[in-house]
């Protein structure tokens, strides 16, 4: 069987230990910045992939080296058969399965998955006030993320809050989240907005980290202290400190300062294809072969070939428009 004696490198030799798996398309929620401004999301395709055939293209990267494996979507809960996925892939990455979700349906689930051998939650919330998370996600859903929030913590997950900032839309709930962050002794990140394929993406919406971070410790009036560099098998954020509490505030700056010479993931699409780049590198397909019997080495083949190409840099970058034909949704963010 084809193992790769250093783990899985790119064509670049960046060390690739980190998958994404975005398990379907379809999602309970229509964020302004995510969903598509054409179409509806009733008529996104029902998982692509069965649960074995996530779990046999998983082994094959595990196979390889990759240590992490974070489940997203889609909508990550409405698979019935997500636990099942968790259960069949912990055992190969040592227990360091995470899940990305909106968080609707965490507060009945979270203790099952974690039973199932689920070892964190990093839940998207976007604002702290009822009527901006219902402007921004078109659901009266508040109430339920944090009661999923809390059933997480209880049961033992790691749990971690994302925040994607719109100007415009949410930028005063900045403050609001950071201090959910220093009360509850979480970690909020705040994500710039990204351009994806039909999400309407536009520079006024656009705030940097820098006026993010500068938000938050005006208005906490205090200075934050910066915590030294993680690495990136813990997420591209700053982290930052907040003085007198266990809690912590980050910035995932994709646009305004990139950090692709030291990224180490890739990412597997609802439809089973893997996409080597967030922005950039078309999707190679792996879900056909596997159904057509290609064997693991053939598989190996495919992933290093693609691998070979992932981009330096994603392509904004360089001042060019992202090469994009699946919508953040199918690629799981
Ligand atoms: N439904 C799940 C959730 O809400 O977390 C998982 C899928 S969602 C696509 C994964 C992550 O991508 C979320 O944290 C979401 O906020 C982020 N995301 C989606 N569109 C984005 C955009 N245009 N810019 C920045 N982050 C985005």
């Amino acid at each position: 069987m084809l193992r790769l004696r250093d783990g899985l490198k790119d064509g670049l030799g960046r060390a690739i230990t980190y998958l994404r798996v975005s398990v379907t398309e379809q999602c309970n929620l229509a964020c302004v910045y995510c969903k598509p401004r054409t179409g509806t999301l009733e008529r996104m395709e029902t998982p692509a992939m069965s649960r074995n055939e996530v779990v046999q293209l998983v082994k094959v990267f595990t196979s390889l080296g990759i240590r992490k494996v974070r489940l997203t979507g889609g909508e990550p809960l409405l698979r019935r058969d997500l636990e099942t996925i968790v259960a069949g892939i912990s055992p190969e990455v040592e227990g360091r399965v995470h899940l990305t979700t909106n968080g609707i349906h965490l507060a009945r689930r979270a203790r099952g998955l974690r039973e199932a051998g689920l070892s964190g939650v990093n839940i998207s919330l976007d604002a702290a006030d009822r009527s901006t998370f219902e402007r921004l996600t078109q659901k009266d859903g508040l109430g339920k993320v944090l009661a999923g929030l809390e059933a997480a913590r209880a049961v033992g997950l790691k749990a971690k809050l994302n925040a994607v900032v719109l100007r415009g839309w949410n930028e005063d709930q900045i403050l609001p989240l950071a201090r959910l962050a220093q009360q509850d002794g979480i970690q909020v990140r705040f994500i710039e907005f990204m351009p994806y394929q039909g999400n309407g993406w536009g520079k006024d919406q656009f705030m940097p980290a820098a006026e993010i971070l500068r938000t938050v410790q005006e208005g906490l009036g205090t200075d934050l202290e910066e915590e030294p560099g993680l690495g990136l098998e813990e997420g591209p954020a700053r982290l930052f400190r907040i003085p007198g509490s266990e809690g912590k505030v980050g910035v995932i700056s994709t646009l305004s300062a990139d950090f692709c010479d030291r990224c180490n993931r890739v990412r597997l699409t609802s439809r089973g294809e893997l996409k080597a780049c967030l922005f950039g590198n078309q999707p190679v397909d792996l879900l056909e072969p596997l159904r057509q019997h290609a064997s693991h080495d053939d598989l190996v083949r495919l992933i290093r070939q693609a691998l070979t190409e992932k981009l330096d840099c994603h392509p904004m970058r360089r001042g060019d428009q992202p090469n994009l034909t699946q919508g953040m949704w199918q690629v799981g963010g």
